[in-house]
């Protein structure tokens, strides 16, 4: 990578490669408008490469010992951790996601999986015996698959890739990330950082579009397990074009979470907590986990917006990325701005009432800062609605927009909540844990916080039910189980 140009490379086989076409997408950032470098449109004789580099290091790295591939993750941990800022700047810039978030929340979560997967390599890959009688050893072998695709989205770039490489080498395996083509300088930086300490072979990076460059690695004949995380078309288009050949699939889906607010809830912690760890901060209501759909008993509710409204004027500024003190960003790319902004004119069409927010805009943000003119601002944005059928509360918006609907009783704010072809996350506010336990074993969703939401911690599963998904990234899930029976001859 030259730094002042920042015109970025694929990552194979240890080397920077320039794509063969010798072509490139621009990358915008989202605050101002403005291209500030160009990632690699690779073709498919860039996707073969990748992936016979990665069947290469497959066969060294599957043969290390567990504990040597430990050390390895160790090293990698520490190293992007001397990186820190520098990615947590590439992040923001590429990204829009506020230096605030980047560097204070993402890059310690990256090291968190990293030393969670160090862990994993050796407690994970354990295999089983069983006693099959005194003549037979009986065992079970976790093998790594081999070559893993692992398909990025744009909205969390480095999560993302981290999740998924971290256990996938643990277990064993080599690997070739996909990164976004609306998003991919964070990753290829990524790489380069992970190949000076990694055999060449054992990650790749190869940028390109979805439809050829990730169509033709998912369906690579040399390529064994799959990791997507995107959206339901996606997963639809990869289930089509591996049908003849199945492979085994991780799938990390869209969402469309619900909060439910019951009336003997702490209304301001509810209220700070579907704000701030809900919908409007965190990547600008980016993630998949976004609690998007809230729901309020009907005593407390004009309270719940009353709280809602004074936590977004006093605590989400938003503002200039790469200023700690702004907590929101912009949208991360024009087609998605416009995306978002047409979900909010179809909410009022079809009967929504804007209660917060809604304009967007360089106006929106500091006027006076001509830089920002051109970004691609939303304000965070809250829409009062009286049905869950309208297309705002089913479709995923994946943006800083939530719908706010009362209910009056938990048999109601039940149905409403499991009322959706999501269920990746739910948020339940209240002090009765009868209810809320109750409630936990009917809601239809791969996790649920009570007085809480959308924390992760890699030690345990964060997946989804229904159209969410189903797999996690995790080192049980990159391995296959082997089973050996020995007779010992007489
Ligand atoms: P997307 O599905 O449009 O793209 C994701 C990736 O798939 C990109 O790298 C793209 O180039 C690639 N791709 C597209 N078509 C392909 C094909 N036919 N074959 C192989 N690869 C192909 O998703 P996006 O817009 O980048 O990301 C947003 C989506 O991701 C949202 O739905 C969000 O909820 C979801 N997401 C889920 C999680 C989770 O953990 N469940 C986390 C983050 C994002």
């Amino acid at each position: 990578m030259t730094k002042k140009e920042l015109i970025l490379s694929n990552i194979i086989h240890g080397e920077q490669q320039p794509p063969s076409s010798q072509s490139y997408f621009d990358s915008v950032n989202p605050s101002t408008g403005s291209v500030f470098a160009k990632i690699p449109a690779s073709n498919k004789d860039d996707v073969d490469a990748a992936v016979y580099s990665a069947v290469e290091g497959a066969s060294s790295w599957g043969k290390l010992t567990s504990a040597v591939r430990a050390d390895y993750l160790r090293q990698i941990h520490d190293h992007i951790l001397l990186h820190g800022q520098e990615l947590a700047k590439l992040e923001t810039v590429d990204n829009g996601w506020v230096i605030r978030e980047t560097e204070y929340g993402l890059i310690p979560s990256l090291a968190s999986i990293w030393l969670d997967a160090i862990n994993a390599a050796i407690s994970g890959t354990k295999g089983e015996t069983i006693n099959a009688g005194e003549d037979i050893v009986a065992y079970t072998i976790r093998e790594p698959y081999g070559v893993v695709a692992a398909i990025i989205p744009w909205n969390a770039p480095l999560f993302t890739f981290t999740i998924k490489a971290a256990y996938a080498l643990a277990a064993g395996n080599s690997i070739v990330v996909k990164p976004s083509e609306l998003a991919a300088v964070s990753s290829l930086r990524y790489g380069e950082l992970i190949n000076e300490i990694l055999p060449p072979g054992v990650l790749n990076v190869i940028s390109g579009d979805g439809k050829d460059v990730g169509a033709h690695l998912v369906s690579h004949p040399l390529v064994d397990k799959i990791s997507l995380t995107g959206s339901g078309a996606t997963a639809s288009a990869i289930a089509r074009s591996t049908a003849d050949s199945p492979k085994s699939m991780i799938l990390e889906l869209g969402g469309k979470s619900p909060h439910i607010i019951f009336d003997d809830a702490a209304i301001q912690q509810a209220a700070f907590g579907l704000t701030l760890n809900g919908i409007f901060t965190g990547n600008a209501g980016q993630l998949c986990v976004g609690g998007s759909r809230i729901y309020v008993q009907r005593g407390i509710y004009d309270e719940v917006i009353a709280a809602v409204r004074q936590i977004v004027s006093a605590e989400i500024p938003l503002g200039d990325t790469e200023n700690p003190l702004s907590a929101m960003g912009p949208i991360a790319n024009a087609a998605h701005y416009n995306k978002v902004r047409s979900y909010i004119e179809l909410a009022k069409e079809e009967g929504a009432k804007v209660l917060i927010g809604g304009h967007s805009g360089g106006e929106v943000v500091h006027p006076d800062n001509p830089k920002l003119a051109h970004g691609y601002w939303l304000e965070p944005t809250l829409l009062e609605v009286t049905s869950n059928k309208l297309r705002i509360c089913q479709e995923e918006v994946f943006g800083p927009v939530a719908t706010i609907q009362v209910f009056d009783t938990e048999e109601e704010v039940l149905a409403l909540a499991n009322d959706t072809e999501f269920g990746l996350g739910a948020g339940l506010w209240t002090n009765d844990l009868h209810r809320a336990n109750r409630l936990i074993r009917q809601i239809k969703s791969g996790s649920v916080w009570v007085n809480d939401f959308r924390r992760v911690g890699p030690e345990l599963p964060f997946g989804g039910f229904k159209k969410s998904g189903f797999g996690t990234d995790s080192v049980a899930e990159f391995t296959r189980n082997k089973t050996v029976y020995v007779k010992i001859n007489q």
